[in-house]
């Protein structure tokens, strides 16, 4: 049988209670032989700072080297806490964009899903939902402003100033839109793309690339649409999206936002792809306000193991079925604290509770 050797980045605050729930419905997938994971568990974000001396160490990156996929939870800590730490090693600048731009992971896929049967977790009323929302959002992960060069200094005059470059290059715009492209021929044919080509040159180049691209996909509509106009579009009228593309951290912000709209951070998984090496990571941070608490919803982190299992080891079955197990448990009538506060589940149950539930209704359907 193929054993797939995965490297386990567990993280801080809520990444290590998350992630044990996501190994846990991994060890169902493998009880059923479906396939052999070898995991190497490794230290990476803030308290690998600590412990280590780097939030990336060489050990971490030796063992991602050597994996098949890599999963990953949040790292980072309060606002507070993170100033302990020196300005280059704080875990986004000093673990996560290295991570990112070792295996030139340029195609973040983020889910924004809600099936109907769920409305009541979202804040937007039921006639906004209708039939549910399902939009791919697709934020390029390896360009722009996070990862431009960067100069803080003063200036003749004696004022502190800052200096933050905003770079693309044609094959790094063309990479990112051949995979939107690509996903949106296989799901709807409609693509929207995010820009602010109104302000932006990086905007302008970045459409006149998709415009060149257009004609090998005649399939596809394209939608151009404003960042900001699309900010209001996703309160008002999510239902009009399926695959979205957008420039790095303009992804950034509306996928949290997405998060919103259906309900929580905590439903947010997200696959962040290369050519040669992909990681997985939920798309929101390591939530300190609740972590060590057992309330964190590990939706996020399972269906970014489900994301790693359909497009790393092309386990579409499978993954398919730890979604269907996790909407399972919440057609049950049960969530985690983050979507009750919503008045949507009849019980509120633990992290760990969920990722029973989630192995249960896994063990019975494989
Ligand atoms: P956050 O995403 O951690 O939390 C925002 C809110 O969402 C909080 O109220 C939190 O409790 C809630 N939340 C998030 N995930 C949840 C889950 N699974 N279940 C229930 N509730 C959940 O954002 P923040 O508080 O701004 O950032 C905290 C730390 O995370 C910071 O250090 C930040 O730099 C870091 N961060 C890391 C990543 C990453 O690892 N890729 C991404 C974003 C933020």
């Amino acid at each position: 049988m193929k054993v797939h050797r995965i490297a386990v980045l567990a993280g801080d605050g809520i990444g290590p209670e998350i992630m044990q729930e996501a190994l846990k419905v991994l060890r169902v997938v493998e009880a059923h032989d479906r396939a052999r994971f070898e995991l190497i568990e490794a230290p990476f974000g803030a308290q690998a700072y600590f412990d280590h001396g780097h939030p990336f160490p060489e050990t971490t990156r030796a063992a991602c080297d050597a994996a098949d996929a890599i999963i990953k939870g949040p790292v980072g800590l309060s606002y507070e806490a993170t100033r302990q730490i020196p300005v280059d090693l704080q875990p986004e600048r000093g673990a996560v964009l290295p991570l990112r731009a070792r295996y030139n992971t340029y195609a973040n896929f983020r889910p924004v899903v809600l099936p109907r049967a769920l409305a009541q977790f979202s804040p937007l009323r039921p006639e906004i939902i209708g039939e549910g929302i399902d939009i791919l959002l697709i934020r390029e992960l390896v360009g722009g402003l996070y990862f431009g060069a960067k100069t803080l200094g003063t200036d003749a005059q004696g004022h502190r100033y800052v200096e933050e470059t905003l770079r693309y290059d044609e094959v790094q715009i063309k990479q990112v839109l051949k995979k939107a492209l690509a996903m949106a021929q296989r799901r709807k044919g409609v693509l929207h793309n995010i820009h602010k080509s109104n302000v932006l040159k990086s905007s302008v180049l970045w459409n006149e690339i998709l415009e060149e691209m257009a004609p090998d996909y005649p399939e596809v509509e394209i939608v151009h649409m404003l960042v900001d106009a699309a900010a209001t579009h996703l309160c008002l009228n999510p239902r009009q999206f399926d695959v979205m593309v957008m420039e790095n951290m303009f992804g950034d912000i509306l996928s949290d936002q997405g998060g919103g709209i259906i309900g929580s951070l905590g439903l947010m998984p997200s696959a962040c792809l290369g050519d040669d090496k992909a990681y997985y990571e939920p798309a929101h941070g390591s939530a300190p306000d609740i972590a060590g608490r057992n309330i964190a919803n590990p939706y996020s982190m399972i269906g970014s193991a489900a994301m790693m299992l359909e497009y790393s080891f092309g386990m579409v079955a499978e993954a398919r079925q730890i979604w269907a197990a996790m909407q399972g448990v919440f057609a049950d009538g049960f969530s985690t604290p983050d979507l009750a506060q919503l008045g949507g589940a009849a019980e509120t149950i633990s992290t760990q509770d969920f990722g029973d539930r989630v192995a249960a209704k896994l063990r019975e359907a494989l």
